[in-house]
């Protein structure tokens, strides 16, 4: 027997398939898609068996062993990952490990990852603690069985093996899934007849094409996922939801772990590496038959799909932007749904107007959801006009806001406070020489954060101290400009000194379980406000709060992105969904410079439509998405004069061959430089462009050996 093994190759360009000899003993364990241990030159690497022969007349090296027991790649898999690697012109091994947990992306040589795991059980009951940390172990055994070792050794690893010696606890090597859920208090719902009609729409209607759920804040589209997924369950069938990695708060996985139990799997970046490979066999075993998860949960290796569902569906995180394979988790979805034969179900309260263009076209099936549950009003929102409070004061909250965060918190009630910007100031510079403190390895000035008087530089993570003069004139004349979450904090403290400030970004939710205890005790109404970045904008659902601020609704705006008003209208109806979702009426006041901008003003109306029929005649002038596919080409590399000649070389290139683009750039990037890299951007726009594909894919290969020239190929990129 010959099999055809794709090797994992350290080097990420070279995809390459080379034949290996199986010896007699190990025929039995080989199948398509299990991972094997192959001689290469000198190394010892893994590769995915991708093909089985009969003979070849080579002669061949032999397979090494075999890494696991079950295929780690089904033909399904095998399949996308050759579309994978066709559309977004990526490495076809990449395309096979952005599939896999981590754990299971090996390194050449590394071990697999453990698959038991060590426990402790009690023996003797009656054993007196010598020690405050064999207390602490002992204690831990009162109300449960076994205890992972770990949890004891992070208490103390030296009483743990004394107890052990003692006879007191006794090892038991167990296959264990980290993650256990619990069924409890669920709060099911008898649909409203409206909701009942989307239901009803995607377990009767067509799987030919994908259904948009068009349905506002708060019109209970989390029910309605829930209540169709049931019903695939009830048919024998599996599902995927995803949801973006920001709103992937652990109430979303509570409501589905509340209702279904163990039957779900979570794989989303707050669980560990181990946690994740637990989840994935899990899901590869049939032991769950629901993942809900962020983008790369797509590629759960679920059999028989019933249904996949996208929430937020407009969200960029499902698009992979940072690295190859560039994909989109939408295309996977509808590709994975043809192959089951299953709906896909995409839904938003403001679709990206790509979905709702095809909606309109008659490619997605619409559904819509105009109201809230029991027809609760969605928030009143008021504009606050900072031009003209600007010059009444220089505090980032206007009187208006802090007289409604006032009388909110004296209702007994809550507010959410939202700037999306983390940090304590945007930028500082010296009122003397009228320098601004720059990062030293990117173009981009350093953010401060003042509760460790530390400069950031939000692109490459270098960290510098706040000089005490400036760096360039030497006077003490350093101040901060623009406002992050940090100074509004401090704001509130001065402002208003009574209410309790729960501060929720990237800073102060970094530890791991951090964010779910926020999350906890906001909801236990341990605090008055919750301020904090995009982390706050989506998916909560408090009932308690009836008041949202947005502090800066310009941020979004100012960012020269063709889809700047699209983020802006959608982050701000996202972040005003937030308020009154229960009883209580709700408010929203969103102070800005741009009071007459469009985007703005729709979300004053709730008008997703109306900004929609704008936004479409906008696209439509400037020739973008929907109505022209977008390519973006980034050439980057150190020597900045070398790489715009051959930037240059590739636009020529790219001009004699391509008869139907438009060709734009190179132009350097907003921040052009990066670590020291240098970026210019290509950008191809067209409607039908046969040749593209093979064209970039030349242009790709002449540049694999060219160590000063990096190439990056993102189609339909998510911003620019
Ligand atoms: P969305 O995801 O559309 O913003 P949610 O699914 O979070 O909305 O629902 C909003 C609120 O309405 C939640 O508190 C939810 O429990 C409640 N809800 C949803 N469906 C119903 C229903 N049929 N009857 C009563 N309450 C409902
Ligand atoms: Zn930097």
């Amino acid at each position: 027997m010959v099999v055809g093994v794709l090797v994992q190759l350290s080097s990420q360009n070279v995809d390459k398939i080379f034949d290996y000899l199986v010896p007699k003993e190990l025929e039995n364990s080989i199948q398509i898609g299990i991972r094997v241990l192959v001689p290469f030159g000198r190394q010892t690497l893994e590769g995915f068996v991708l093909e089985i022969k009969d003979s070849s007349s080579l002669e061949l090296k032999e397979v090494y062993s075999v890494v696991d027991q079950d295929i780690v790649l089904n033909d399904e898999l095998l399949e996308l990952g050759k579309v994978i690697q066709k559309d977004t012109l990526s490495t076809l091994i990449s395309a096979y490990q952005v599939m896999l947990p981590k754990a299971l992306k090996a390194k050449a040589g590394s071990t697999v990852h453990k698959k038991f795991h060590t426990f402790y059980r009690l023996r003797q009951n009656d054993y007196v603690a010598r020690s405050l940390s064999q207390k602490k172990i002992l204690e831990l055994f009162h109300d449960r069985d076994e205890i992972p070792r770990e949890e004891l050794v992070s208490i103390s690893s030296s009483s743990l093996s004394t107890l052990v010696e003692k006879g007191v606890l006794f090892s038991v090597q167990k296959e264990d899934y980290r993650m256990k859920y619990e069924i409890n208090q669920d709060s099911k719902k008898t649909l409203t007849s409206l909701q009942q009609q989307v239901v009803d729409a995607v377990i009767h209607g067509s799987v030919e094409q994908p259904f948009l759920l068009f349905g506002v804040t708060g019109s209970g589209k989390t029910e309605v996922y829930m209540h169709i997924i049931e019903h695939v369950l009830e048919e024998g069938k599996t599902a995927i939801i995803l949801v973006p990695e920001i709103s992937l708060t652990p109430q979303m996985v509570e409501q589905f772990s509340n209702r279904f139990g163990n039957q779900i799997a979570a794989l989303h970046s707050a669980l560990s590496e181990g946690e994740k490979y637990d989840e994935w066999r899990r899901i590869a075993r049939g032991e769950a038959s629901i993942v809900i998860g962020a983008r790369s949960a797509i590629f759960a290796p679920l059999k028989n799909i019933g249904v996949i569902i996208i929430d937020e569906e407009h969200s960029d995180s499902y698009k992979q932007s940072d690295k190859n394979p560039r994909y989109h988790a939408r295309d996977i979805a509808i590709w994975r749904a043809k192959y089951h034969h299953c709906p896909v179900l995409l839904g938003s309260a403001t679709p990206s107007l790509e979905s709702m263009a095809r909606a309109q076209k008659g490619v997605y099936q619409l559904l819509t959801l105009r109201e809230r549950v029991n027809g609760k009003k969605l928030p009143k929102v008021e504009i606050i006009d900072m031009n003209q409070e600007a010059k009444k004061s220089s505090s980032h909250l206007t009187v208006q806001l802090l007289n409604e965060i006032n009388d909110c918190i004296d209702r007994g009630e809550q507010a959410i406070l939202f700037l999306n910007r983390r940090g304590f100031s945007t930028f500082v510079t010296c009122k003397n020489c009228a320098e601004t403190i720059k990062c030293p390895h990117c173009d981009i000035t350093l953010t401060y954060h003042k509760s460790n008087r530390m400069l950031r530089c939000h692109y490459c993570g270098y960290a510098t101290p706040l000089p005490k003069v400036c760096p360039n004139c030497h006077e003490e004349a350093l101040s901060d400009l623009g406002v992050g979450t940090e100074k509004i904090e401090e704001e509130l403290h001065q402002l208003l000194p009574y209410a309790k400030v729960l501060r929720m970004d990237v800073d102060t939710t970094s530890r791991k379980g951090a964010h779910k205890k926020m999350i906890e005790a906001f909801r236990n109404h341990e605090y008055d406000i919750l301020l904090g970045t995009q982390i706050v904008a989506k998916g909560l659902d408090f009932s308690l709060v009836t008041l949202v601020g947005v502090i800066n609704a310009d941020t979004s705006l100012n960012i020269p992105d063709f889809r700047s008003s699209e983020n802006t209208y959608s982050l701000l109806s996202q972040v005003a969904g937030r308020s009154g979702r229960s009883e209580k009426s709700g408010k929203v006041l969103i102070q800005t410079f741009n009071p007459d901008h469009y985007a703005i003003s729709f979300v004053k109306n709730h008008d997703y439509l109306g900004f929609y029929h704008e936004e479409m005649i906008i696209r439509k002038k400037l020739g973008y998405p929907p109505f022209y596919y977008l390519c973006y080409v980034k050439v980057s590399g150190k020597d900045v004069s070398y790489l715009f000649q051959e930037a240059l070389k590739i636009k020529r290139s790219l001009e004699r061959n391509l008869t139907h683009t438009i060709i734009l750039g190179p132009t350097s990037l907003a921040v052009f430089r990066v670590n020291n890299i240098y970026r210019y951007g290509i950008i191809l726009k067209y409607k039908r462009e046969e040749n593209l594909r093979d064209i970039l894919s030349k242009i790709q290969n002449h540049y694999k050996t060219n160590s000063k020239v990096r190439i990056d190929i993102d189609f339909s990129p998510s911003h620019f």
